[in-house]
C-alpha cells in the first residue's frame, strides 16, 4: 500500500451535513488495516521501489470495484443501502495508486429484495446523493472522458468512472440509456443473475441471447459512448453482444472457465471473441470467485493463475485487472444476498476464506498486483498495459 495522497486532505462521506440529524449514522468498518497486510510476497528493496516507481508514473485503472465502506456491523447493511448514502471509501482510495476506478453504483434500494431489480428511481437517488458527496471535496473526481482521467493522473487526483452492473433498471426505455449517460454513467452491463429484456444472466437455466431490445440497447451504448460489460451476461448472450456492438466491450471483472470451472467464469471461447474485436478481460477477486485448481484456497495467487491463463489465451494487450473489492466484510455480504448472485460458488469444492488474502480492499489490490508482476520480472511495458494502458486504448475507442 501506498502512503496517503498529499492530495487527499481526511475528507469523510457527507461530513458537510450532520450525522444522525441530517442522515442516518452507523459505525463503518475500518477502510486501512482490517485484515492483516498481504505477507506473500517477498521483494526486495530495489523490487518495492520498483512497484512504487510504477504506480506512482503509471496511469492505474480498476476496471470494477465497489469503492464503499460497510458498516462494521454486516446486518446493518440493507439499513445503510435504503438510506442511498453509500460512503465513498476515500481514506483507502487514497493509498490506492489507482489513477481510475470504476464504481458500480449496483446499491438501489430495492436490491434489498432482488440485486437484479433496481428500481429506476433508486439509481437515480444513489448516482446523485454519491455525486452531491464528491462534489464536496477535491481528491476524487467524477470522471466521464479519457480526459479527465489523464488531467486525474496529472494532478494527483483520482478518477471515479460510474458504473452499473446490469441495465435493468432502463426497463424497455431506450431514452433512459441517454438519462444515465447524462447523469454521468459511462459503462453499464447487459443482464445482472437474472434475465431482463436485453438479454439472459448467468442464473438462468437457459440463455436466450440477446433481444431485438437488446440489441437497440447496444446499438443506443455504442452511439452515445458508454462501454458495455458482459461480466453477468449468459455465454450466448455475451457472443451476441460482442457480435452486435460496433466497438470493443469490456469482460470488466471475471476469469476463466478453463482455469476453474464455475458459472461465473467466462468460457475461452468468449474471452477469445472478445478480444478478437479488440475487448480487453478484467480479473475478478472477490471471494470464492476466481480459484484454480493449484490454489483453491482464494488469494492473489489463485487469481494470477487466471491472469497467466489469459495472457497466454489472447496475449497481455487485452487483459486489465477489475478485482471487485470494497470496505467490509465481502464474504459476508455475499453470504446476505447469495440468493441474487451468480458466483457459481461450488462450496463443496474448495475451502472456503474469510477474505482473499491480497486483495481483500481496494487501497491494495495495486499494491501487490504490481508486486506480483514486479517479482516475476514482468517489463515496465507489459506492467503498464495490464494496470491501465489497455483499457484507456478501449476507451478512447468506446467514450466518443
Ligand atoms: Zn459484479
Amino acid at each position: 500500500m501506498l502512503p496517503v495522497s498529499k492530495n487527499y486532505s481526511g475528507y469523510r462521506s457527507y461530513e458537510y451535513l450532520r450525522a444522525g440529524v441530517d442522515y442516518q449514522d452507523f459505525e463503518l468498518c475500518r477502510e486501512i488495516d482490517r485484515v492483516p497486510a498481504y505477507a506473500g510476497l517477498t521483494l526486495g528493496d530495489a523490487q518495492r521501489a520498483r512497484v512504487e516507481r510504477l504506480l506512482t508514473e503509471s496511469i492505474v485503472i480498476s476496471l470494477h470495484e465497489h469503492p464503499v465502506v460497510m458498516p462494521e456491523d454486516v446486518t446493518q447493511l440493507v439499513d445503510l443501502i435504503r438510506t442511498g448514502r453509500d460512503r465513498t471509501g476515500f481514506e483507502g482510495l487514497a493509498r490506492s495508486g489507482m489513477t481510475a476506478v470504476f464504481d458500480n453504483f449496483m446499491d438501489g434500494t430495492s436490491c434489498v429484495t432482488s440485486l437484479a431489480g433496481w428500481k429506476w428511481t433508486d439509481v437515480i437517488a444513489d448516482l446523485g446523493l454519491r455525486f452531491s458527496d464528491i462534489a464536496h471535496q477535491d481528491y476524487v473526481v467524477h470522471a466521464t472522458s479519457v480526459r479527465d482521467i489523464r488531467a486525474a493522473k496529472e494532478n494527483g487526483r483520482l478518477a471515479l468512472v460510474a458504473g452499473l452492473e446490469a441495465a435493468t433498471m432502463i426497463e424497455n426505455e431506450l431514452d433512459r440509456i441517454d438519462i444515465l449517460y447524462g447523469f454521468g454513467v459511462r459503462q453499464m452491463g447487459i443482464a445482472y443473475s437474472e434475465a431482463n429484456g436485453l438479454g439472459s444472466g448467468l442464473k438462468e437455466d437457459r440463455d436466450g441471447g440477446l433481444t431485438k431490445f437488446g440489441q437497440a440497447a447496444v446499438e443506443r451504448m455504442n452511439r452515445l459512448g458508454m462501454a458495455i460489460d458482459i461480466s453477468h451476461s449468459g455465454d450466448l448472450t455475451s457472443m451476441d453482444v460482442i457480435r452486435h456492438s460496433t466497438v470493443p466491450v469490456f469482460i470488466t471483472h471475471a476469469g476463466s472457465r478453463t482455469v476453474w470451472n464455475s458459472k461465473r467464469m467466462k468460457p475461452d471461447e468468449v474471452i477469445k471473441a472478445c478480444a478478437e474485436r479488440g475487448g480487453v478481460i478484467g480479473i475478478e477477486a472477490a471471494p470464492h470467485t476466481t480459484l484454480s485448481a493449484a490454489h483453491p484456497r482464494h488469494s492473489l495467487d489463485s487469481v494470477m493463475d487466471h491472469f497467466t491463463h489469459l495472457v497466454d489465451l489472447v496475449g497481455i494487450e487485452h487483459v486489465a485487472f477489475g478485482p471487485d473489492t470494497l470496505f467490509g466484510d465481502h464474504v459476508a455480504l455475499h453470504e446476505m444476498f447469495s440468493g441474487s448472485m451468480s458466483t457459481g460458488d461450488r462450496r463443496d469444492n474448495h475451502p472456503r476464506v474469510e477474505y482473499v488474502d491480497g486483495l481483500e480492499n481496494p487501497a491494495e489490490c495495486f499494491w501487490n498486483i504490481v508486486g506480483w508482476l514486479v517479482a516475476r520480472d514482468y517489463s515496465d511495458d507489459e506492467i503498464r498495459a495490464v494496470v491501465g494502458e489497455n483499457v484507456l486504448r478501449v476507451l478512447d475507442q468506446v467514450w466518443i
